[in-house]
């Protein structure tokens, strides 16, 4: 199990959070609306995707790691993964069934269906990984303390929150 530490004594600046890192809608919204057009989730701005299949360690312009500090951070993409290839099938299969009916291709839809869903996790992909990034800010909002450590250790891939 992790230990778990609190906040730092003589570091108190975690006390006077600002009031936008709170648990609302509307920043839910924002954070999954940054992420679904494969923006960074904290800032909006930056490029956090690099290629289908690949994320930058970083965002290009806030330069939060992606990984957040943890190695084995992305599994928790799996989910949306599963959420994302399920919903694309299913919207495909009830889709074509209303827009055809009473017509409907079933031969073509067995076919393509069973395609889908060997390509829908692969398709999907990138957005898996940016919303478990924006589920993750969410819950755990970025601090300006998460932001100086990034800026003061560019080079290190262990753990910023747990060794502070
Ligand atoms: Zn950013």
């Amino acid at each position: 199990m992790k230990e778990l530490r609190g906040p730092q004594v003589g570091q108190g600046r975690s006390a006077r959070r600002k009031d936008p890192e709170e648990l609302g809608l509307g920043r839910a919204l924002k954070l999954y609306g940054r992420a679904f057009i494969l923006r960074c989730p904290h800032c909006g701005r930056g490029r956090v995707v690099q290629s289908w299949f690949r994320m930058h360690p970083r965002c290009s312009a806030c330069g939060i790691r992606t990984e957040r500090g943890e190695e084995d951070f992305f599994l928790g993409s799996m989910m949306f993964n599963i959420i994302l290839s399920e919903g694309l099938f299913v919207a495909f299969v009830i889709g074509l069934i209303v827009i055809r009916w009473p017509a409907v291709p079933w031969d073509f839809l067995e076919t393509w269906a069973i395609l889908l869903m060997v390509a829908a996790p692969f398709l999907v992909f990138p957005w898996t990984k940016t919303l478990w990034l924006a589920s993750d800010i969410l819950i755990r909002p970025v601090t300006e303390e998460e932001l100086r450590w990034y800026e003061e250790n560019q080079d290190r891939t262990i753990r910023p929150f747990e060794e502070r």
